[in-house]
């Protein structure tokens, strides 16, 4: 696989959804499908002091930038290697005397890389980025305010006078910035420490039973020397076979939700009405409600209510513990919680899936393998297949340092622990 080879698939108009992606090829379950670098990425307003603005590793001790002294890195390679993307910046900041927001960043970031290398089709970029959707026009009117104030800036910090420019285009860029641009995690993979552009990744259509999911490989940052940073890129890989010809999709959404929750907030973000198989029959949603059935017989409608109200109120304690980083609390508050749903939830069912997946991610991270693939295991309807490359493909180098540890059997280095964010989304959302 090479990064930037499209390859594999070609854009298409599709029945409804605008301009989609296609299979040119037959694929099989876990196929890198493209791989993409990012056309440009910033990081985050509250962490641009403990990421670096080249590799987006977070660390403690990062140099700055002795101009702007706004930009941090790593250390001189990942400053040289950034210095193209931030030469227009570093000027910008000193002339407006300040830096901007991390939107306002991202989109000049992108302009000037647009005005550096034009805005063309080519081998490896399916779309120019003034073919991508915007939704403009659907913003709320707070939306739109919002994004006047940030052109108005962006001209103040930008200044150019590059007539290809003008406020219409400007005003589209933020608006696929706003609907398009992907969370950046770091090099452990959950923490979100920054937003970028990838705009193949972009003409990707949702799907709520997808056919591919989106993984950041970050690279090698486990390399003491910086020089194999290699460059953060996505990669879309089938969760399924897929055969030629078909559209490819990804769900833009957290998939363990009714489909009518799925629906509004697809609507209210992503601006469009899911018209997907699942959506319009309803298809599963009858499965993640489902109770346990032994010899014909149900649990009493109060006993499912209590085991469901139960499982609200351990999810509500599990994002708590999970912020400050309780790990063990987590784990414990997990295992209670799937003692009380076994006897009364099916397998299936939405909340016993929640807590599955948020024990074995958590264990695996407290490096307890069994029990987090046996969890893993019992996730039905896809979850697995889904969790299983991200546990082992996100990160390959840790596959195979914790396959290597398991050879000699040994204890592998301490991984990070999880961060205490998680990201629900496929794109960004402004907060
Ligand atoms: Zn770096
Ligand atoms: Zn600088
Ligand atoms: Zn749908």
């Amino acid at each position: 696989m090479t990064v930037g080879d499209m390859d594999k698939v070609e854009i298409f108009d599709t029945d409804g959804k605008g301009r989609g992606l296609k299979a040119k090829q037959d694929l099989l379950t876990g196929d890198v499908v493209f791989a993409e670098p990012a056309y440009a990425a910033v990081v985050f307003d509250n962490l641009v002091y403990e990421v670096c603005h080249s590799c987006f590793k977070k660390q403690a001790k990062l140099q700055r930038c002795g101009q702007c002294k706004f930009a941090h890195y790593c250390d001189r390679t990942c400053q040289k290697a950034a210095w193209t993307e931030h030469k227009n910046e570093c000027l910008a900041i000193r002339n407006y005397g300040q830096p901007t927001n991390e939107t306002v960043r991202l989109a000049s970031r992108i302009l000037w890389r647009m005005a550096r290398e034009g805005d063309n089709v080519s081998e490896d970029r399916l779309s120019s980025l003034a073919d991508l959707q915007d939704h403009v026009d659907d913003l709320s009117e707070e939306e739109k305010r919002q994004l006047m104030s940030d052109v108005e800036v962006l001209h103040k910090y930008w200044r150019s006078n590059d007539q290809r420019f003008d406020s219409q285009s400007i005003s589209h860029i933020f608006g696929v910035i706003n609907c398009n641009g992907f969370t950046i995690s770091d090099q452990r993979g959950l923490q979100a420490v920054g937003v970028g552009l990838f705009p193949n990744l972009c003409l990707v259509n949702h799907d709520c039973w997808p056919n591919c999911t989106v993984i950041l490989n970050n690279g090698n940052r486990s390399a003491v020397n910086s020089m194999f940073h290699t460059q953060m890129r996505i990669e879309l890989r089938a969760i399924q076979k897929i055969k030629a010809g078909e559209e490819l999709t990804v769900s833009y959404v957290d998939f363990l939700k009714l489909s009518a929750e799925r629906r509004s907030q697809l609507k209210k973000h992503y601006y469009f009405d899911c018209t997907c198989e699942h959506c319009t029959k309803g298809i599963k949603d009858d499965l993640m409600q489902a109770v346990k059935e032994e010899d014909g017989k149900k649990p009493s409608g109060e006993t499912v209510k209590e085991v469901i109200e139960f499982s609200k109120m351990t999810l509500e304690k599990i994002d708590k513990d999970r912020s400050e980083g309780l790990w063990s609390n987590v784990v414990k508050l997990c295992r209670d919680c799937l003692k009380k749903q076994e006897p009364v939830l099916a397998d299936t069912n939405l909340y016993q899936l929640k807590i599955l997946s948020l024990a074995s991610e958590v264990l695996s991270y407290l490096q307890h393998f069994e029990e987090a693939a046996g969890y893993a295991k019992r996730m039905t309807m896809r979850c697995q297949t889904e969790m299983e490359l991200r546990m082992f493909k996100e990160n390959e180098f840790l596959y195979y340092q914790m396959r290597e540890a398991a050879l000699k059997n040994q204890k592998i280095q301490m991984m990070a622990e999880p961060a205490g964010e998680y990201v629900k989304e496929l794109f960004h959302r402004r907060k």
